[in-house]
């Protein structure tokens, strides 16, 4: 590999060196990117065009839908996905008539909007910029990304091809991954549904339909609200390997709790300790648990980065699903439906894992061996859901311009198994290690290097330094060449 850093001409009356930004995916991290890059930009790029098959910008899968039953996770207060102006959110909701709308969004004292709300609240925000040209959206979805002429060719399924300066990857949450067993067994099988999220997926269940569901996260419980939003009434079971539901929200607002920059853990077991140590000291405080688990959201970055990446690795085995489980908590509205569909007998959790599936005309017929002990549980129903959410580790796979990056060497899987190599200028890592400057890797995608990167706050500030950086490029006076045998 050699890199050159070459003197441009324009160090004497400056030209922008980037004309075109190319976005792959307008969901919330797209959007976001696109909208600072026109607001911070003025003249330069000349355009920025966002690929997205929706029919609006940032929505993507995690609020891009009608159905009312959906709300944040998330108090609206704490949403602060506008840079420098974290109540945008509270505040529209109210001006637009929307809360007054929505009398059940109120509970514990905050607001729990619903996520189509947060969906229209980013549409309006883009308007302003796709009305005034500078931010093009392309209905289109990407299939191929290649190199031409030193800058990115780029085309996408229905005909449009274009070329770009930079590219952001922003395509998100890759589709889930079935375990082996149903796939083997029902593969074809119009009971089998893989993907709850797609809309309509939900559709035929009639209301007396039992329900199967593989998984119990937050998408498993969101497919439980959709369908006794349609007045479906049978029986559901969710099938986790420890059977643990998502912990609830808190009550009222509280300060986050520990600082675990102290000391700095640098093993997943002092980590531990430390978290273990502040959970002790809000219990005795009367302070509520999920304030420990904020500060761990606020400062898990920082954190990440200090441990290497063999404890990275220990992290996430031994870690992550406990972590997850008090990370990503229910809204109050969920834990309410959740509490009274369980006191009601209609809604079973279940531990084990898959050993045996076998369709019948009537029903499918599941068997579980059931923890702790392995003995078989068996479960019958007429619709099996996958809920097991995002499959992060196909995230290459799973997308044709992704697959064929990686196969010219130009993009990596994160060593860790949590979506694209990237280093902590958000810069797609190649086969060689090195990055590729003018490719970008933006959202919950880059993940395995910012450890967390998921919610609305962390990926709005990953956008605004990756908009600082596409700037500086524009009129930086040298640029670097990498030459690569690959
Ligand atoms: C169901 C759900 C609920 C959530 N709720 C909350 C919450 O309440 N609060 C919170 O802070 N966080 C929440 N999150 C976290 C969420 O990850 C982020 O808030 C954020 O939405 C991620 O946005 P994204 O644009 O990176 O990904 P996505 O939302 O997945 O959007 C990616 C977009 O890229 C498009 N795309 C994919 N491939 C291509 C291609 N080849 N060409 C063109 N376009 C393509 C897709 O159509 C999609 O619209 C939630 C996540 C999910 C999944």
């Amino acid at each position: 590999m050699l890199r050159i850093t070459l003197p441009l001409q324009n160090d004497v009356a400056p030209v922008p060196n980037i004309r075109r930004v190319a976005i792959i995916g307008g969901g919330f991290t797209g959007a976001t990117i696109a909208r600072l890059l026109a607001l911070h930009g003025q003249y330069c790029p000349h355009e920025i065009v966002v690929f997205e098959p929706r029919a609006h910008l940032g929505g993507g899968l995690a609020y891009d839908t009608d159905d009312p039953s959906l709300r944040l996770n998330v108090a609206a207060h704490r949403m602060r996905a506008v840079p420098g102006d974290p109540q945008a959110f509270v505040r529209w909701l109210s001006r637009s008539g929307r809360l007054e709308r929505d009398p059940g969004a109120v509970a514990n004292g905050a607001i729990y909007a619903r996520r189509a709300d947060f969906a229209a609240f980013m549409a309006g925000q883009l308007q302003p910029v796709l009305d005034s040209g500078t931010v093009r959206h392309v209905r289109e979805r990407v299939e191929r990304i290649c190199r031409r002429y030193g800058r990115w060719q780029i085309e996408a399924d229905g005909g449009a091809s274009l070329q770009a300066d930079v590219v952001v990857i922003a395509t998100g949450h890759p589709p889930p991954m079935p375990p082996g067993e149903l796939v083997c067994h029902l593969r074809d099988d119009p009971r089998f549904i893989r993907d709850p999220s797609r809309p309509g997926a939900l559709q035929a269940i009639g209301q007396d339909d039992k329900v199967f569901v593989v998984g119990a996260g937050l998408t498993a419980l969101d497919a439980t609200a959709a369908l006794r939003h349609r007045r479906h009434r049978a029986a559901i079971t969710l099938l986790s390997r420890t059977g643990h539901l998502p912990q609830p929200q808190a009550a009222g607002d509280f300060a986050p709790h520990g600082d675990f920059l102290i000391g700095v853990p640098n093993t997943a077991l002092s980590l531990l300790k430390q978290v273990r140590f502040a959970l002790k000291e809000v219990t005795e405080g009367g302070l509520p648990w999920q304030s420990v688990f904020e500060a761990l959201r606020h400062q898990g970055q920082a954190i990440w980065r200090t441990l290497p990446l063999d404890e990275q690795r220990r992290v996430l085995r031994h870690l992550r699903r406990r972590f997850e489980a008090h990370r990503f908590r229910m809204s109050p509205q969920i834990a309410e439906l959740v509490d009274s569909e369980r006191a009601a007998g209609r809604l079973r959790t279940c531990a084990g894992r898959i050993i045996a599936v076998r369709p019948g005309p009537a029903e499918i017929v599941i068997d579980i061996a059931v923890r702790p002990r392995g003995t078989v549980e068996r479960h019958a129903a007429q619709w099996v859901i996958v809920a097991t959410g995002p499959g992060h580790g196909n995230v290459i796979g799973s997308q044709s311009c992704l697959a064929g990056l990686e196969r010219l060497g130009l993009l990596a899987e994160d060593p860790r198994g949590l979506g694209i190599a990237s280093d902590y200028d958000s810069r797609a890592l190649a086969r060689d290690g090195y990055p590729v400057e003018d490719l970008f890797v933006a959202g919950p995608l880059a993940r395995g290097t910012f450890g967390e990167l998921t919610g609305v706050p962390e990926i709005a500030a990953q956008a605004e330094r990756i908009v600082q950086q596409i700037l500086a490029m524009s009129f930086a006076t040298t640029r670097t060449i990498t030459i690569r045998s690959m």
